[in-house]
């Protein structure tokens, strides 16, 4: 590193590969030599980060699940694994993690990211530090980094605890949620109780001093026999230092805005061409629409405001609990409309509504028909040639793509921060813009397919 960085320094840097060119010459079965591997947790997570990294300049490109063996990947700089794991019991959450690592460094990462989301989803059983222990025992590491901190988006850790806006973790909504309730804001205390490594902290005084304060914290803390940092963070530049003092370790571990320093760390080694604008996506002709199944407050917006201007179809999960074939009529009332304007067909209800469908129904059994019923509607309209897709609801999206065999996608522009529009591979191709719940503006399903138009 120390050779390349003086490299970087001199007056004429060795130019920086493309992603196509440092593929050039790897044996046929592994194309991509990717520079930062990353693992997350979920899918619209996983999204979220391959669209920081994709801001950042970093040629991304995001897998559902495990690729195959086989599966030749377009060249990237970046390659984002979405597992289902954060809720998943903890040994399977290790395993699949373990498998995606070794694919990661079987396709050349120099460095893995375990993204977790920005509120540190979790119980006591984990999965973040379960996770976390067994990547860094397979990298033969002996110290990573905790940061979940994102600023931009209102997630702010200060001396160990983390903030929701201006509220504490703990006093958040979070605190009612319904699989990783967090009732503990203080992550020194919250992934201690997930590991038996011990858990330090680099406090926001010496954090402000920049890398190399922060990078002699991180050597104090191994020294002591901490093998895990909750490193705190305000601002964005914040996170720029931290990326710089982490260049060194293996292993990083935090929410999507920790990527915001990574990508400088690969262009000082001259690893990665100087940013960008965003990379152009081919463009994709074909039928428009929206399918949301996400209950969360930001959607119930975005859904009224679309009413207001375009057709919406809703659908009743009490009537199709009772047997109705609403696939049949959502996609004959959608085959109508979509013709001549993008269409909306949602599930997606205030929570009084959302309750008396849970006391019906039970709540899983609700949850699955819905996606189910909404996965088989994106089917049909793929089918009548719907090409541009937005999806409101991490849950629904991922039971929408993988009813539509979609297996890898190439990130694209930002619609809002954490959402951009990506391009799945394969055929037929597909224009995906894949929202989790509380991201986006009201405007953002417009919005969306306006950027397309
Ligand atoms: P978000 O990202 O907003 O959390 P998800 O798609 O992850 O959205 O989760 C929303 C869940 O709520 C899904 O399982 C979905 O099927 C379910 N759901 C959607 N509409 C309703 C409804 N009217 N009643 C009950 N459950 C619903």
């Amino acid at each position: 590193m120390h050779e390349e960085e003086q490299a970087a320094r001199s007056e004429q840097p060795p130019p920086q590969p493309s992603p196509a060119e440092r593929g050039r010459g790897h044996n046929e079965q592994t194309p991509v030599t990717v520079l930062l591997g990353c693992i997350a947790d979920d899918l619209t997570g996983a999204t979220d980060l391959a669209n920081m990294l994709a801001r950042e300049g970093m040629h991304t490109v995001q897998t559902i699940g495990i690729p195959a063996r086989e599966l030749v990947l377009p060249p990237a700089d970046a390659v984002v694994i979405a597992l289902k794991s954060r809720t998943i019991a903890p040994e399977d959450a290790v395993r699949q993690s373990l498998v995606a690592l070794d694919w990661l460094k079987r396709n050349g990462a120099r460095q893995i990211l375990f993204k977790y989301c920005s509120t540190f989803d979790s119980t006591d059983a984990g999965n973040i530090g379960p996770v976390a222990d067994a990547l860094l025992k397979a990298l033969h590491a002996r110290f990573t980094i905790a940061c979940p901190a994102f600023p931009e988006n209102g997630r702010s850790l200060f001396q160990g605890n983390l903030f929701v806006g201006n509220v504490a973790l703990a006093d958040s909504g979070m605190r009612h949620h319904p699989l990783t309730p967090m009732t503990d804001s203080n992550l020194v205390r919250v992934l201690g109780r997930q590991t038996k490594a011990k858990v330090g902290l680099v406090p926001y005084n010496i954090v402000r001093e920049g890398p190399a304060a922060i990078r002699k914290a991180f050597e104090q803390l191994q020294h002591d026999g901490m093998t895990f940092a909750i490193v705190d963070a305000i601002e964005n530049q914040h996170l720029r230092d931290i990326g710089a003092a982490a260049s060194d370790l293996a292993l990083i571990t935090g929410g999507s805005g920790i990527a915001i320093g990574l990508p400088a760390n690969f262009r000082k080694e001259n690893r990665l061409a100087p940013a960008g604008p965003p990379e152009k996506l081919e463009r994709i002709e074909g039928l428009s629409a929206v399918l949301s199944g996400s209950c969360s407050q930001a959607t119930l917006g975005q859904i009224a405001a679309w009413k207001a201007r375009r057709p919406a179809f809703a659908l009743d999960p009490l009537a199709l609990a009772q047997g109705r074939d609403l696939v049949a009529d959502a996609t004959a009332w959608a085959q109508i409309h979509m013709s001549r304007e993008p269409v909306l067909i949602y599930a997606s209800a205030p929570p009084e509504e959302v309750a008396k469908v849970q006391a019906a129904l039970g709540r899983e059994k609700a949850g699955a028909l819905i996606e189910e019923t909404l996965a088989r509607i994106a089917q049909r309209l793929v089918a009548a040639g719907l090409r541009k897709l937005v999806i409101a609801g991490g849950e629904t999206s991922g039971a929408i793509v993988q009813r539509l065999g979609v297996s890898v996608l190439k990130i694209g522009p930002q619609i809002d921060p954490g959402v951009p529009w990506t391009v799945s591979l394969g055929t037929p191709r597909l224009a995906l813009a894949l929202k989790s719940g509380n991201f986006g503006g009201p405007d953002f399903f417009i919005k969306a397919l306006e950027m397309l138009a």
